[in-house]
């Protein structure tokens, strides 16, 4: 499963529900803006959506071996991106065919034409297609079809090649494809789960997992290939169009399986098992060798680089069956991974000073270990967007039996804080060394709450003797909130602990300022989370349940936190860190008696008291704050580049990185509609 950043992709920490992380309280709270850095962090604003340059710092000086694995790995995620759109839409290939000859070849266009083609191509390029990512709707050209044959006609003649099928004519191709340009009401949405009353998710949702197929022809019909196939309805009959060497996306998988298979030789051993049975797995297509290649991939536990490639996850399928085609390429982060191991290794020291009764203390503990690493490519269902974690293998017979990998997209959160604009912080912060504060420690004092909250805080506690029932069994509907609530506890009360500078985690003669910086952000985000929810006067998402109730909680029981205006916009400022810090113990010491014991009259009443409820005009004035501020609502990434240094004998005698940060220029080389 992937974690993704929320709607307003601010911070590392902030994740999709369902995904155990966080412990940043604040989207905003970044380090220095792109402003004061030397390198491009943010490139452009295109609508809604950010772009912004991905840096790979650590591979320049990886070993030759590994540089040359990550090439060949590289190569392999590109030639299989364009299966995922493909998969997003049957004529989202076609379309992309068009559009990227105008861009190519934009001499003699209308310059209006080209300004409003070139911003619908960058966000179709940042979506792998004509539907909005987050809400799954279609966006489309605003221009007129013979503004756009217009266009066609210019481009040619600079020297663009437009390749309608065989038997159809130009005009006629740009005819057929109208609707997908221009109208929004034709296939209107990706993935319809709720499509209303009498109307069927499949046929109501527009992807190409499916053609011709509703829920209702499923009935009796048992998949052979249920991750790895089109199903298509053909004569009155079900037919599974499989996803391998020899079916469908055959070149594009041929050219998959020929990168791995050079790949081989340099990966490590159990690495090269896991790449021989996705091999064979693309070759056979069969759910056994997928589960192998599952088992041999989760087995690979220490090698420095990895990659996770094929068909994954299953959130475009509305039915939660059909695999989305991804690829990344990734080595380990080795600084940050340790931290997070030294940590772990640590675990029973904190857990024998978690401020709860000692009977819900573990006797033996052991940490969450996550591997922290740095994306050198991805492409796919995870790219330009990416997610900020991963946790696979998603079979969960395999995750029983041989566990799971996490890891955590480093470079990524990185890039994601140092584009976020110094706006955001600014407007919610209380005074100019607060929004500095911020700056300098906030991206830090964020990556140490989430890994305490991951390593430490989930893996913490236990359950009063002699009970019975899980405690999501017991809780219910608020074990989440409590869960991550305790999680988030657990890291803000050991953020100031002289332990973390004693290890290493952190520097010692910054831990106040952390501390701060930290406990401010979590207490600013009580209000600047509400913008994500524009309707009604409840909270309903696991996570931000929990950082409104920690905050309002503090807020009732502490004067660690003050409720001030100024110019009539509201502030929550943190005006005492060790009152907060107490606050923390004696909530937390709260929240564990609730899960060891089940009390799920008290987490009711916990969260429906500060947690859930809130005052919608506030909310409004936050809204029309943030609204000011024109911040992206999701950011999509430029890759970096990778150059093999051939030998005179044709063997690579090294890999440069490089960053093209320009959209344009790296997704026309991917098509190969540009060449470098
Ligand atoms: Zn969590």
């Amino acid at each position: 499963m992937q974690c993704r950043p929320s709607v307003l992709l601010l911070a590392a920490a902030l994740l999709a529900g369902g995904c155990s992380s966080s412990g940043n309280g604040e989207e905003g709270s970044a380090p220095a803006p792109a402003a004061t850095t030397e390198r491009p962090y943010l490139l452009e604003q295109v609508d809604d959506a950010a772009v912004v340059q991905l840096y790979a710092d650590g591979f320049s000086s990886l070993p030759l071996r590994e540089k040359t694995l990550i090439y060949h790995l590289y190569q392999a995620a590109l030639a299989g991106r364009d299966i995922f759109i493909d998969q997003k839409h049957r004529h989202a290939l076609e379309m992309r065919g068009v559009i990227e000859q105008i861009i190519a070849h934009p001499q003699g266009v209308d310059p209006a034409s080209l300004r409003e083609i070139q911003r619908y191509t960058k966000l179709f390029w940042l979506n792998n297609g004509q539907y909005n990512n987050l809400t799954a709707r279609k966006f489309v050209l605003n221009l007129t079809p013979q503004a756009l044959a217009a266009a066609v006609t210019a481009a040619a003649a600079s020297g663009a090649t437009f390749t309608p099928p065989q038997g159809e004519s130009l005009d006629a191709m740009l005819t057929r494809l109208g609707p997908m340009f221009f109208d929004a009401n034709v296939d209107p949405i990706v993935t319809n789960k709720s499509p209303g009353p009498g109307r069927d998710i499949l046929t109501a949702s527009a992807n190409n997992l499916y053609s011709g197929v509703s829920m209702a022809d499923l009935k009796g019909f048992t998949e052979k290939y249920p991750l790895n196939s089109r199903l298509v309805k053909r004569d009155g009959k079900l037919v599974e169009e499989v996803y391998r060497l020899d079916g469908r996306y055959g070149a594009q998988i041929a050219n998959v399986v020929k990168h791995l298979e050079a790949a081989v030789p340099f990966a490590s051993e159990p690495m090269a098992d896991a790449l021989r049975a996705l091999i064979q797995w693309y070759r056979t297509g069969e759910q056994a060798d997928q589960a192998k290649y599952d088992i041999a991939w989760v087995q690979d536990k220490d090698s420095p680089v990895d990659t996770i490639n094929g068909f994954i996850e299953v959130y475009m399928d509305p039915r939660g069956i059909k695999g989305s085609w991804e690829a990344l390429v990734f080595y380990v982060n080795r600084e940050k991974t340790s931290r997070i191991r030294t940590l772990a290794a640590n675990a029973q020291w904190f857990e024998d000073r978690m401020p709860w009764n000692p009977a819900y203390r573990k006797p033996s503990v052991t940490g969450i270990i996550a591997n922290a690493i740095d994306v050198v490519v991805e492409t796919g269902d995870s790219g330009p967007v990416t997610p900020i974690g991963i946790n696979l293998p998603n079979d969960q017979r395999i995750r029983e039996q041989y566990g799971s990998k996490s890891i955590s997209l480093s470079n990524v959160n990185e890039a994601y804080d140092k584009s976020t604009p110094t706006s955001m912080r600014g407007e919610f912060t209380w005074t100019p060394e607060e929004t500095e504060r911020a700056e300098k420690f906030g991206a830090l004092a964020g990556e140490l709450t989430t890994d305490l909250h991951e390593v430490l805080g989930h893996a913490s506690g236990r359950q009063k003797e002699g009970q019975t029932g899980s405690p999501q069994e017991l809780i219910k509907e608020h074990f989440s909130a409590l869960e991550e609530a305790r999680a988030d506890l657990v890291a803000l009360y050991f953020l100031p602990d002289p332990k973390l500078a004693e290890l290493g985690v952190l520097p010692a003669a910054d831990q106040d300022d952390i501390v701060r910086a930290e406990y401010e952000a979590y207490t600013r985000n009580a209000l600047t989370q509400l913008r994500r929810v524009r309707e009604g006067t409840q909270i309903e998402e696991d996570h931000m349940r929990n950082r409104q109730m920690v905050v309002r909680w503090l807020m009732a029981n502490t004067k660690a936190i003050e409720e001030r205006t100024r110019d009539g916009k509201h502030y929550l400022v943190l005006v005492d860190p060790a009152a907060f810090r107490e606050g923390v113990g004696r909530l937390l010491a709260e929240v564990q008696r609730i899960k060891s014991e089940g009390d799920a009259a008290a987490a009711a009443k916990l969260f429906d008291t500060h947690g859930i409820h809130f005052d919608a005009a506030v909310r409004d004035e936050i809204v029309r704050r943030v609204d000011a501020l024109k911040l992206p609502s999701y950011t999509g990434f430029v890759m970096p580049t990778l150059t093999p240094v051939m030998g005179a004998d044709g063997n690579i005698t090294d890999v440069t990185i490089s960053y093209p940060q320009d959209l344009t220029t790296q997704m026309l080389e991917y098509s190969g509609v540009r060449s470098r």
